[in-house]
């Protein structure tokens, strides 16, 4: 391709509301441009790049024995009437009627709409095993979509589905998506870990997500420093919702009197175990979470208060205080003291802490843990128990540390949950109509993108792998104006492209600083400058991830990059 006439439209100066780098860098060397909040144009660059992305998906699926279909993404409201996520959705899935009156849901995913594909069409044991997948636009109304491609509320999915007879043959479905997973994203070139994580509002069994590891990563991840376990410490998406309590305030006042409160009477207050008591109650109100820091004698070395040893003394922690404990920043706390990102962990863990934790809590105040990431994981199915960074593993292989992760992938054990809502049945060999059993597996591959980028980078720009890359090879003729150094591009660029390499050819008339800045920024594996040896028929050859160079005469290039 020639640069002057596709669309890559490179910028100085490093966007204002971008603040994680793969946003800047796409938006910066052209990949993409927003649309709206949570929706993107993939400019041609990162057109290509998904195109990559894609092929490695499909042919790891096809190997998985997964058939590609392309479902619709406008769906009846009927449809999720049936299942019941209709009501239980929430505001995520983006809702709307046609002309005549009727419903329609903009597919957050496709559980439903293949459901009842299957149904209709596969009616008898002797069909299944089955699995289909499909590469297509999903829209969920995020509440907070950020960081560019990694939480759209427009994004670009792989989904497959299967269905089976029974357990072991889902089992199996299960164990080779865990291992085309694993090979599209080794083959992507990622950092990840796959971890046990919680089946949340979609139900089910076992469920695994894949994690990119990275600091920017909205999830926390708990693993062993030398075996496999890993698990996803956020508690499930847990959909039950607190409503503004008075019974909250009450205990808010209750427990923030100046009066000290012994261990023995708070644990009283609570219903709660005294060794339970740890180092903080949260309380929901209105739509805030309060924060109360209760020093106690439990053994959590990680906020300094194990000392006082039934010392008990219950306080209304001031913001530095609770900064200087939970080892954060004072700006980072919102106005009532608590973190922002612990408004989503407390959210997402009310629910499993309150079962956990306090068994018989009151209604409309819950205890639980402020840092989640360092206390607890959710094991295997689901046995709840606190855990600290540099504990034993639970599989007894090495000890436990904490990392940041970005969620690419997911992959569930559906078990009848859609089918029974759906009364979606095959007829086995005797005759009798039985429920499909289900799983599903998704890539975020818009987020994969992104989360690429976020991996392989330096000061510079975009530094793809090579079957990432939009195009393999750069050519740069230096200055237009020169004759030689054109022809040379020309010859060059026919030359690679008869040999099978993806060339982009920089034809600009700019200046040699904007080419140079411009190709570092797009980041492909190699450049080929044109310069002023182009009349020997000498080019420099430069490798982006090493920042190697070096002079190549035009005879031996082909070789060389082969
Ligand atoms: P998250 O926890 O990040 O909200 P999710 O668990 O809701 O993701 P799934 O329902 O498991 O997402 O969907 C499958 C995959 O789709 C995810 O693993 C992720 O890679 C991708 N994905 C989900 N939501 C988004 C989004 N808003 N933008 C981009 N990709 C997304
Ligand atoms: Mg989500
Ligand atoms: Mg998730
Ligand atoms: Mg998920």
């Amino acid at each position: 391709m020639r640069q002057s006439m596709t669309l890559i439209p490179t910028l100085r100066e490093f966007p204002a509301d971008a603040d994680i780098k793969s946003h800047q860098l796409l938006l910066r060397a052209g990949y993409i441009r927003q649309t709206a909040s949570g929706v993107y144009t993939y400019m041609p660059l990162a057109k290509r790049t998904l195109d990559n992305i894609e092929k490695i998906i499909r042919e790891e699926m096809e190997k998985a024995g997964a058939a590609e279909v392309l479902m619709p993404a406008l769906q009846p409201a009927e449809l999720w009437q049936e299942s019941g996520r209709w009501y239980s959705y929430g505001e995520e899935l983006m809702r709307l009627h046609d002309r005549h009156g009727r419903d329609f849901a903009l597919g957050a995913t496709h559980e439903e709409v293949i459901t009842s594909l299957v149904n209709d069409d596969v009616q008898s044991y002797k069909r299944l095993p089955l699995t289909l997948f499909q590469i297509q636009t999903k829209f969920r109304d995020e509440q907070r979509p950020r960081f560019g491609l990694l939480r759209g509320r427009e994004f670009i999915m792989k989904d497959a589905y299967s269905f089976h007879t029974s357990a072991e043959s889902l089992d199996e479905a299960y164990d080779k998506m865990y291992k085309a997973y694993t090979n599209i994203f080794n083959r992507c070139g990622l950092d990840f870990r796959a971890v046990l994580a919680d089946s949340g509002a979609i139900g089910g069994k076992d469920t695994q997500e894949f994690m990119v590891l990275s600091d920017i990563g909205e999830d926390t991840i708990a693993f062993s420093d030398s075996s496999d376990y890993a698990a996803n410490i956020e508690m499930a998406e847990v959909t039950r919702k607190y409503e503004k309590s008075s019974e909250a305030e009450r205990a808010l006042e209750k427990i923030a009197t100046p009066d000290q409160k012994t261990i023995a009477e708070v644990s009283t207050f609570l219903n709660v175990q005294p060794e339970n008591c740890i180092k903080s109650l949260v309380f929901k109100t209105d739509d805030e979470y309060v924060m109360i820091l209760v020093r106690g004698d439990h053994e959590v070395n990680d906020i300094k208060v194990k000392n006082e040893l039934n010392a008990t003394i219950v306080e209304l922690a001031d913001h530095e205080e609770t900064a200087a404990l939970l080892n954060c920043s004072v700006g980072s706390l919102g106005p009532v003291g608590v973190p922002e990102k612990m408004k989503v962990y407390a959210d997402h863990a009310v629910e499993a802490m309150v079962n956990a934790v306090c068994g018989a809590n009151e209604e409309g105040f819950h205890l639980i843990n402020v840092v989640p990431g360092r206390d607890f994981i959710v094991e295997k199915n689901a046995d709840f128990r606190f855990i600290m960074e540099g504990d034993p593993s639970p599989d007894g292989e090495g000890t436990i540390r904490f990392a940041r992760g970005i969620e690419v992938g997911h992959i569930f054990k559906l078990g009848t949950t859609y089918s029974d809502a759906m009364n979606a049945k095959y007829l086995d060999e005797n005759g009798k109509s039985r429920s499909y059993i289900m799983g599903c597996y998704g890539i975020g591959v818009s987020r994969t993108l992104s989360a690429i980028a976020e991996q392989f980078n330096d000061e510079n720009g975009l530094v793809w792998p090579s079957n990432i890359a939009p195009y393999h090879v750069h050519i740069v003729p230096v200055n237009m104006k020169d004759q030689a150094q054109v022809e040379l591009a020309d010859e060059l660029y026919d030359l690679l492209k008869d040999n099978r390499f993806e060339v982009l050819l920089d034809d600009r008339a700019e200046r040699p600083g904007v080419k140079f800045k411009d190709s570092d920024l797009i980041g492909l594996p190699i450049r080929i400058t044109a310069g002023k040896k182009s009349s020997d028929g000498i080019v420099e050859v430069k490798v982006r991830k090493t920042g190697e160079m070096f002079e190549v005469e035009k005879t031996e290039l082909l070789q060389l990059l082969q």
